[in-house]
Parts: C-alpha cells; structure tokens; sequence
C-alpha cells in the first residue's frame, strides 16, 4: 500500500473502541492499558509519524515498542466493524520507524545477516551445510566406486 491508501485506511477507523484487547491482541498491555496498547492507539502513532513527521513520533522509543509488539495476527482486522485493515497500517508505521534507523535490537542481527549473505550480490551466499553435504557426497561416491571396482 502506497502513502495514500494507507491515510484512507486510517481515516476509515471510528474509534468504535471495538479493537481486541486482553488475550485477543497479543500486542495488547494488559499493565498499561494505555491508547497506544489497542489497534486504534498504534492506528494513531502511524497517522502522526505519516502526517506529522515533526513531532518525530519515528524516533520514539514508545512507538518502537509499540508498534514491533504487534504479531501481525490479523485479529484486529477480523473484529473491526470499519473494515480497518491495522496490521497492514502498522507494517507500514514499522517501515518507517526503520528507515529512521529505530527498531529493536534482535532486528540489527537479522538486518546484518542479510547484509553479510546478500553482500556481492542478489544472491545469498551458500549456505555453512552446503559445503558438508558435498563432501559426504563425494565420500559417498567414492565408496561405491571402491566397491564397483
Ligand atoms: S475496531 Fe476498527 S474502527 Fe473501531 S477503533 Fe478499532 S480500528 Fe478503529
Ligand atoms: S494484528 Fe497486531 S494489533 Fe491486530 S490483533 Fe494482532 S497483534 Fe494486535
């Protein structure tokens, strides 16, 4: 989804308040149980990062976490009466909180694994295991050429 579709989105949420919570949101803080807890809270902090980048939402550690708690479940999408689809809305808050280089710790080591596989070029290195399966392969056809001769 491209800028605009995602403001119509956004826009299309009523405040109903109908988000799932508790066990239905895994992202949901039970402890907290602040706005930004529900779909509707972290439907809010990507309109402010979009609309309002000066308030510099993207560099928040609380939008951080809230917005990368969200599993991507779906679940919200499925209750909401406004058709909200959230978790695509969120993806797109967590596209910019990386461009702004602010995301969570365990995604540094998976964001220089690609780089380290994808380094020279499009294509991911091979694998450490692929050099072992040829070398049992090659044993193994050396075994039979033994045993054929
Ligand atoms: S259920 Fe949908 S319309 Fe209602 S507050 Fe949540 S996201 Fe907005
Ligand atoms: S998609 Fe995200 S916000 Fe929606 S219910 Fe799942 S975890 Fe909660």
């Amino acid at each position: 989804m491209n800028e605009e579709e995602i403001m119509g989105m956004v826009w299309k949420c009523s405040l109903c308040g109908f988000c799932p919570k508790d066990i239905e949101c895994p992202a949901f803080d039970d402890d907290a149980r602040w706005e930004s807890s529900y779909a509707r809270g972290k439907v809010a902090i990507v309109h402010g990062m979009i609309k309002n980048p000066h308030l510099n939402f993207q560099e928040s550690d609380l939008a951080k976490e809230r917005l990368f708690s969200c599993t991507g479940c779906g679940h919200c999408l499925y209750i909401c009466p406004s058709g909200v689809n959230v978790p695509d809305i969120i993806n797109a808050g967590k596209k910019v909180l990386v461009d702004a280089g602010n995301y969570p710790e365990p995604h540094s080591n998976i964001i220089e694994n690609i780089k380290e596989q994808f380094q020279d070029s499009c294509r991911p290195k091979k694998p450490r295991w692929f050099s072992s399966i040829n070398r049992d392969l090659e044993s193994s056809h050396q075994t039979r050429r033994k045993l054929k001769s």
